[in-house]
């Protein structure tokens, strides 16, 4: 039983239609709520709270201090491959695009984290386009084990999805973390934006973050690609698949993402336009459903938003981030997956954090089982 079973009690349709008939006074008797059932949560999502965003924000703000502290944790990505065997249309990696490709050595692996070590930041996103021969588990390995040798405390995997003895593997080389998007949690329109590739493959993919929680891994992280499909039916899914989550592999936390297609990546125009509002409205309806889970906000979004969100309940963000294999030490401005929006430097982001009372955390936790390799 996973919850790919679970979703097949749940029809999209009858979800969408349940959203859009919501009235302002089911969302007035939502709010006030300690536990939201999943209902209460979709009145959340509806067109009618709309209106009621600052109240929901204030309820955000205090559940989120209760359960997290003003703290945010602060990670920074690192791309080591922008080859990709996949041809997701929404993207830039995509393996119809015509670009110079790049996986860097170990040799340029050690140079980037020489860069990254010097914004003190110690939770790093090892990130990649999907090419299990360029980027394989052996590959993976010896990244990993060079991360852990410079002092990196958490490492966080963005990559392909694995078998479970491959994020086991991993994890005893010190991975503690997976991030995976399902990008969407509609069939339909999954099949229609994933055209080739292992990526097709709609199971495997959501089924993913259940190995990694099985294989013992500590933080698992979901989101869907904001813009692919309607954003309330879209959020309400991710909220049950989070929460299905935090129920079954209770030892394990969970956060959310909210990425908004970005236009860059591969000029490819989203059926849906995702405003800061939509963006705003999904992560507040999430903390008021889930008060224990990770919210994940990254440079994607511009400084402006950034700043306010900070006060609405994330508990993590990147920074500093360069989205392209050797953005750091080699300078490369070529092979980008996207733009970032906030080009704030780390230093510069978490000193913004401080000024607005919130402690910045660049290391938040310390393995042991890795010094027995
Ligand atoms: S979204 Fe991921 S799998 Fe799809 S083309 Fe981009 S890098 Fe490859």
């Amino acid at each position: 039983m996973t919850f790919f079973n679970e979703l097949k009690n749940y029809d999209w349709d009858e979800i969408k239609s349940f959203i859009y008939s919501r009235s302002e006074s089911d969302v007035e008797r939502a709010i006030n709520l300690n536990s939201l059932s999943i209902e209460d949560f979709a009145t959340l999502l509806s067109p009618a709270a709309e209106k009621f965003l600052e109240p929901l924000a204030v309820r955000a703000n205090r559940i989120t201090t209760q359960r997290f502290g003003k703290t945010i944790k602060i990670y920074i990505p690192m791309y080591v491959s922008n080859e990709c065997v996949n041809s997701c249309v929404y993207c830039g990696f995509n393996v119809h695009n015509k670009f110079k490709r790049k996986t860097l050595t170990i040799e340029e692996v050690s140079r980037e984290l020489e860069v990254i070590k010097k914004t003190g930041i110690r939770h790093l996103l090892i990130c990649s386009g999907e090419h299990p021969k360029k980027v394989s588990v052996d590959y993976l390995s010896e990244v990993v084990k060079l991360v852990r040798k410079n002092g990196f405390s958490s490492i966080i995997l963005e990559v392909q999805p694995l078998d479970e003895n491959e994020y086991r593997l991993l994890y005893n080389f010190g991975v503690d973390s997976l991030t995976l998007y399902q990008e969407t949690y509609n069939k339909k329109t999954y099949a229609e934006v994933h055209l080739g590739g292992k990526k097709t493959d709609f199971r495997y993919r959501l089924e993913a973050v259940e190995r990694a929680a099985n294989a013992g891994l500590r933080t698992i992280g979901i989101a869907a690609l904001m813009g692919l499909e309607d954003f309330r039916v879209e959020e309400f899914f991710v909220g049950i698949h989070a929460r299905y989550l935090m129920k079954t592999y209770w030892k394990t936390h969970v956060t959310v993402s909210f990425p908004r297609i970005r236009d860059a990546e591969g000029h490819f125009k989203p059926k849906h336009i995702i405003t800061d509002k939509n963006l705003v409205q999904s992560m507040l309806a999430l903390r008021l459903f889930l008060h224990d889970v990770g919210l994940v906000v990254s440079t994607r979004e511009p400084a402006h938003l950034r700043d306010k969100l900070i006060y609405l309940g994330v508990t993590q963000m990147s920074a500093g981030s360069k989205t392209n294999p050797g953005g750091y030490a080699a300078g490369e401005e070529e092979g980008k997956q996207f733009e970032v929006e906030d080009t704030r430097s780390a230093e510069e982001f978490i000193q913004s954090v401080k000024m607005k009372g919130f402690d910045p955390v660049l290391k938040d936790w310390d393995s042991s089982f890795i010094d027995a390799i």
